[in-house]
């Protein structure tokens, strides 16, 4: 078995995904056989993408002949035996081990020997599904995301017995359909569920020791250049499944510190308090996200010293930043690289870029009270109003208290106040993503290329991890981790071996 070009499809579950595959493979140019459990969902999900179609149609953004030869390739089935000379099979059923355990092993009685047996499993082990098969190695995770005519990622899930030659069958398939398949190992979580787990899981850590409300971690990462905060994408998911998804990765890798699942959501499942579709969940809807209170800031007082400390990209941003926060008092920083950080000095107070280091602690070590830390800003140069985490050394002068946020304003953000959490929101959100991919790649889940690019497509992130890993430098994401494991102890910040076998980008 070498290609799936032109194989006669059968998908199994007419429900949203099923649904979607079938159009995707019949506007490909498959013919499709399509079978659900329930009488008359099949043809029910026919006549919906019909409905859709047509819809497209009308817009003028398909041709009516394309729709009507999509739609002939689509067959309902009544049955599976109807479907018996299927070449490959897409199952998309429930999500229920035992039922597609029991599909299956229907199928390879019906089906040729080497017929391919792909199921878009989102988190039940290949190697499980496959277990107790006359022939396992033809058996490969195909999995889609949602919505599947729109999302371009696929997932080619390998179990410990598929085939190379299957699952590369299945990753040309997918190119084929103007997919970018990625190769997976089967493990919990796949790529995409299990690298996005701290996305969630650190805005809820951070939630719950009260550093800052739901809408200034939102803020602070679409600032980053997410599409969508945390919050109210967890609102949006449904706070059921995506505690259930955490809940599932944090079992399958018995019980591992690193994904335990929020006390903070498990009150919100259980208070029904679900997201968008129950009406309240971080927000209420549909009123959705309220907008942040429009701040005032002081102008920065007049200083006798300015420098800016550190070197690479955001000194260089601060830098020209403070250049022009200055230049209407007719001078400008100093720049002092060989330092042991980054950030502005203003005489004697410091305005600190994260290291993870809580600004309290730096501030006992170095005995500057006047001590502020601020969030890794993602878009430079700084004059944009990006939204920006600060807090300030609780022994701080009122006078500096004041001074900080009015700085950062200065230098072009919106500074936004938060408990002196360490690695305050994005460092350590970020760093905690870079962490996963590492251990998923030490892991030998997927490769550095298919991680980001699982990353991008599958949930929007504005880059991959290990593209931020090459501009941040290992050694900034291991410092992050360390202080956050420094501050938290555990097992949830410990650092990936891969990040210090020096392969990684320093
Ligand atoms: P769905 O509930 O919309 O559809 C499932 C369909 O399968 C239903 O029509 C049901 O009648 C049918 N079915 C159930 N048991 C069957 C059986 N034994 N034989 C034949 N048909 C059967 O579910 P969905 O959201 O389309 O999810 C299907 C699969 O895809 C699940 O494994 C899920 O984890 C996975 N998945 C879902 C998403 C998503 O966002 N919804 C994304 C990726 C993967």
């Amino acid at each position: 078995m070498t290609t799936l070009t032109n194989a006669p499809l059968l998908i199994v579950g007419a429900g949203i995904m099923g649904a979607g595959i079938a159009q995707v493979a019949a506007q490909a140019g498959h013919s499709v056989h399509l079978y659900d459990l329930r009488a008359g969902a099949a043809a029910e999900a026919k006549a919906r993408l019909g409905a859709t179609l047509d819809g497209l149609v009308a817009k003028g953004k398909l041709a009516a002949e394309a729709v009507q030869a999509t739609l002939a390739r689509i067959e309902p089935v009544a049955t599976l035996q109807a479907a018996s000379s299927a070449r490959l099979v897409v199952e998309a059923i429930v999500e229920q081990l035992d039922a597609k355990r029991s599909l299956f092993r229907q199928l390879e009685e019906l089906l040729d020997a080497d017929a391919v047996l792909a199921t878009n499993t989102s988190s039940i082990s290949v190697t499980a599904i496959a277990g107790g098969l006359q022939h396992p190695a033809r058996v490969v995770g195909m999995h889609f995301f949602n919505p599947v005519p729109l999302m371009k990622l696929v997932e080619v899930v390998s179990g410990l017995q598929t085939a190379p030659a299957v699952a590369q069958a299945v990753f040309e398939l997918a190119q084929a359909w103007g997919k970018v398949p990625v190769h997976a190992k089967s493990t919990p979580g796949f790529i995409v569920n299990r690298i996005a787990r701290p996305y969630y899981g650190e805005t809820l850590a951070l939630l719950q020791e009260q550093a800052a409300p739901p809408p200034v971690l939102d803020a602070c990462l679409k600032a980053a250049g997410f599409r969508m905060g945390p919050c109210e994408l967890m609102d949006l998911v449904g706070h059921d499944t995506n505690f259930a998804v955490t809940a599932s990765v944090f079992a399958a890798n018995f019980n591992d510190k690193r994904y335990v699942p929020s006390l903070e959501q498990r009150e919100m499942v259980d208070g029904g308090l679900l997201g968008r579709k129950s009406g309240r969940g971080f927000y209420t809807y549909p009123a959705g996200v309220p907008a942040l209170p429009v701040p005032v800031f002081e102008a920065p007082a007049t200083a006798r010293e300015v420098a800016v400390h550190g070197t690479g990209a955001i000194a260089d941003a601060l830098e020209q930043a403070a250049a022009k926060a200055l230049a209407a008092q007719g001078w400008g920083p100093s720049r002092i690289r060989d330092s042991g950080w980054t950030g502005l000095q203003v005489d004697g107070a410091r305005l600190v870029l994260t290291d993870g280091t809580p600004a309290c602690e730096i501030a006992a070590r170095t005995g500057c009270a006047d001590t502020a830390v601020f969030d890794r800003p993602m878009l430079l140069p700084a004059a944009t109003g990006q939204a920006l985490a600060y807090a300030v050394n609780a022994g701080a002068t009122a006078a500096w208290k004041a001074q900080a946020p009015a700085w950062l304003h200065a230098l072009g953000f919106t500074p936004l106040p938060l408990a002196d959490a360490p690695g305050l929101v994005v460092a350590r959100t970020l760093a905690m993503l870079v962490n996963e991919a590492a251990d998923a790649v030490l892991q030998g889940v997927c490769s550095p290329a298919g991680a980001d690019a699982a990353m991008k497509l599958g949930v929007n992130y504005p880059a991959g991890p290990f593209e931020w890993l090459r501009s941040w430098g290992a050694a900034g994401v291991i410092g992050v981790l360390e202080a956050l494991d420094a501050a938290y102890r555990g097992e949830r910040y410990r650092v990936s071996p891969w990040l210090r076998r020096g392969t990684a980008p320093t």
